[in-house]
C-alpha cells in the first residue's frame, strides 16, 4: 500500500468529526504500512478548511468547483474518480455518516476496489492493512481480510479513533482542477431539513440520563428528570420511548436519532441494539442498568449494574444530592 487517502466530510463550510477522526485512522496507517498520507478535500470555497487541514496532514489536495457544495454524492464520485483511477496500491479512508455511504459503495466499485464499512480498528500484518468490525448487533467481532486487493475503500465507525491536534504539520495545499466539465447528474441536491432541536439539546449535553423502554408502559417520567438533574444532565431516550409519545422525537439517541458524545452516559432500561449504542459516539463513561446480565449493553458499558431500574434510580438520586449536600 503506498498511499493513505483521507477524504474530507464537510458541512456548510465546516469540517465534520468524521475528517479528523479518519485523519487518525489514515495517520496511524501511513505510519504502519510506510506510506504516504494525503487529504482530500473537495468543495467551493475551501480556503478555511484546507488551512485547517493543512496544519494536520502533510499533503491537501484541493479540487473546487460549484457542483462539489453542498455534498453531493455524484459528483463527489466522479472527482474521486479522476483523482484516483490511475494510482498504484492506495486506501481511501472516509467517515461512515449517512452522506458518506451514500458515496463508499459505488466508489469502491468504480475504483475496482475491496470495501469495507463501519470498522472500528484496523492493523498491519505482513504489511498488509486488516480491518476490525462488528456483526449482528456487536455479538462478533470480525476482522477482515483485502486478500490481494491493491486498492481498499474503507469507512469508519464514528468515534472509533480519537484525533490528536499535533499542528505539526504544514503542508502545501495543492490545487487540482476540477474533472467534472459539464457533467449533469441525475441527482439534484434539494437543501437541508434541519432537525427539530427542541428544549433540550442532547447533542451538545455533557451528560446524559437516558431511558428505554425497560421503564415500562406507565412510568414514573419524574424520577427519571430528577435524576438527570441531580447529576447535572439532560433526559434522554431510546426509540420505543418516543414511539410511546413519552419524550419528543429530538431526546432520541442512536441512528436515527441524535448522535451524542457526552462525558457521561446513562443507560436505563436499554438493551444496547446497534441502532441506539450507534448514536453514542465515543462517549469515555457508559454505565448501564439492566435486569438483564446478558443484555448486549453490558458488552459496550464500562459499568455496568444488573438490577431493577425502579430501585436504583431512586436510590442513585438519594445518594448524589446527598454527596452534593
Ligand atoms: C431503521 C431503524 C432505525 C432505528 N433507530 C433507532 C434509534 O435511533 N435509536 C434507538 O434507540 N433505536 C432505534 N431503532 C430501534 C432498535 O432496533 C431497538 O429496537 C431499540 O433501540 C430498543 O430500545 P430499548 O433498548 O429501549 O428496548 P428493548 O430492546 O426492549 O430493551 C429493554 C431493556 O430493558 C430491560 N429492562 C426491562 N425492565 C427493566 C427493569 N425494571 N430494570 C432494568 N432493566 C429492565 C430489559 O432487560 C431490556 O434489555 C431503530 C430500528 C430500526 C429498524
Amino acid at each position: 500500500m503506498k498511499e493513505i487517502f483521507v477524504l474530507a466530510e464537510h458541512r456548510k463550510q465546516q469540517l465534520r468529526d468524521t475528517t479528523w477522526e479518519a485523519l487518525a485512522a489514515g495517520r496511524k496507517l501511513a505510519e504502519d504500512l510506510g506510506a504516504e498520507l494525503t487529504c482530500l478535500l473537495l468543495g467551493s470555497n475551501v480556503d478555511a478548511m484546507a488551512d485547517a487541514l493543512a496544519k494536520e496532514a502533510p499533503r491537501v489536495l484541493v479540487v473546487e468547483d460549484p457542483r462539489l457544495e453542498p455534498f453531493h454524492p455524484d459528483a463527489c464520485m466522479q472527482t474521486l474518480k479522476a483523482i484516483l483511477a490511475d494510482r498504484g496500491p492506495f486506501m481511501l479512508v472516509m467517515g461512515n455518516s449517512n452522506a458518506l455511504l451514500d458515496l463508499a459503495p459505488g466508489l469502491s466499485v468504480t475504483l475496482d476496489a475491496a470495501l469495507a464499512t463501519d470498522c472500528f480498528k484496523f492493523e498491519v500484518r505482513d504489511g498488509k492493512p486488516l480491518a476490525w468490525r462488528q456483526m449482528y448487533s456487536y455479538k462478533v467481532n470480525t476482522l477482515v481480510s483485502f486478500k490481494d486487493a491493491e486498492r481498499i475503500v474503507a469507512t469508519l465507525r464514528g468515534g472509533a479513533f480519537a484525533f490528536t491536534p499535533s499542528g505539526a504539520a504544514v503542508a502545501t495545499v495543492e490545487k487540482v482542477a476540477s474533472p467534472l466539465g459539464g457533467t449533469t447528474f441525475r441527482r439534484r441536491f434539494v437543501g437541508y431539513v434541519e432537525a427539530e432541536k427542541g428544549d433540550v439539546d442532547v447533542a451538545s449535553a455533557d451528560i446524559i440520563v437516558s431511558v428505554g423502554r425497560g421503564i415500562g408502559d406507565e412510568p414514573d417520567m419524574e424520577m427519571f428528570e430528577s435524576l438527570a438533574e441531580a447529576m447535572g444532565g439532560v433526559l434522554a431516550c431510546s426509540r420505543p420511548i418516543v414511539d410511546k409519545n413519552l419524550l419528543p422525537k429530538y431526546h432520541q439517541v442512536g441512528t436515527s436519532g441524535v448522535e451524542v458524545k457526552p462525558k457521561v452516559y446513562l443507560a436505563l432500561g436499554i438493551s444496547g441494539a446497534f441502532q441506539h449504542v450507534g448514536g453514542i459516539k465515543g462517549s469515555p463513561l457508559l454505565v448501564a442498568v439492566n435486569k438483564d446480565p446478558r443484555a448486549p449493553i453490558f458488552r459496550v458499558a464500562q459499568y455496568g449494574i444488573v438490577a431493577d431500574l425502579n430501585q436504583v434510580v431512586p436510590a442513585l438520586t438519594d445518594k448524589i444530592k446527598q454527596l452534593k449536600g
